[in-house]
């Protein structure tokens, strides 16, 4: 089964999307998986990388992988996940063996969504940094009000193509424009989501407007995050085409530039991934 876009119902090809971090396992998005398909070849978006967010549910992401050519998965435990099995590198090494399984995470470090003694999460995002070094496949990370210390964890467990180390993705990029340079520094993509199309993102699009195109992704996270002008709605992968479409507005260039980069990129970091 091929997975060609139809251009058709646009009138002009825009290029091709991919949406780089989406959890249409949960079951809102599951049970509606046609539709979403649908609307996917609609937009032109030709590929999803389903990202898992704990053990019990990986299975469900690596079905749809299984399912689908142009859907792919990734393995691993998110950190606001607090009561869940905790991982080992063994065993994310083990899963991380399935060929559509093209990246580790989502894993790092959220401060904002909990309190108290977090030294699990940094412990379980070594596990994941260790995982991913064993595999040679790239991290997924997740950083919310604790980017000092996924920085250091990063460097520390030597992730980052500038130690030799594992390239990866920072997801959902909310952080500073410095935090972004960093990540870049170590070799590492930054990824917007529909959060770059809100009125009240400024410093976020400023952001958006200093990352080269040849070290950016793009995503929904559904079901969360629509980009206007879906926004407060359900999300789904399709809707990463207004992702590519407001930075093309803002960096003032076509959305095809955004299209082509974007997906040359997921496919150059997650190399195992087959178009
Ligand atoms: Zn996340
Ligand atoms: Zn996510």
């Amino acid at each position: 089964m091929g997975s060609v876009p139809i251009f058709g119902r646009l009138g002009y090809n825009r290029g091709m999307f991919i949406d780089s971090h989406c959890h249409i396992d949960f079951p809102e998005l599951a049970a509606r998986m046609p539709e979403i398909r649908a609307k996917m070849a609609e937009n032109a978006v030709t590929h999803a990388l389903c990202v898992s967010v704990d053990l019990p549910d990986f299975p469900r992401v690596l079905a749809l992988a299984e399912a689908y050519p142009n859907f792919y998965a990734s393995v691993g435990v998110h950190p606001d996940y607090e009561d869940t099995p905790e991982p080992t590198v063994d065993q994310l090494v083990a899963l991380a063996e399935h060929s559509k399984v093209v990246a580790i995470g989502e894993t790092g470090l959220d401060y904002y969504r909990l309190e108290g003694d977090l030294e699990w999460q940094r412990e379980r995002f070594r596990t994941h940094i260790r995982a991913s070094r064993a595999t040679g496949k790239p991290l997924i990370i997740h950083t919310r009000a604790a980017s000092e210390d996924t920085l250091r964890i990063m460097a520390e467990e030597g992730a980052g193509t500038d130690k030799g180390g594992v390239a990866g993705v920072m997801h959902c990029f909310t952080e500073s424009l410095e935090v972004a340079r960093a990540s870049m520094a170590m070799g590492f993509y930054i990824s917007f989501s529909g959060i770059v199309t809100f009125k009240s993102a400024k410093d976020l699009q400023a952001v958006a407007l200093e990352v080269p195109l040849d070290q950016m992704l793009i995503e929904t996270d559904s079901p969360y995050l629509a980009p206007v002008p879906y926004r407060g709605r359900v999300n789904e992968p399709g809707y990463v085409a207004h992702v590519a479409e407001y930075i093309a507005q803002l960096k003032g260039i076509s959305v095809e530039e955004v299209a082509a980069a974007t997906s040359a990129n997921f496919f150059r970091l997650f190399s195992a991934a087959r178009a």
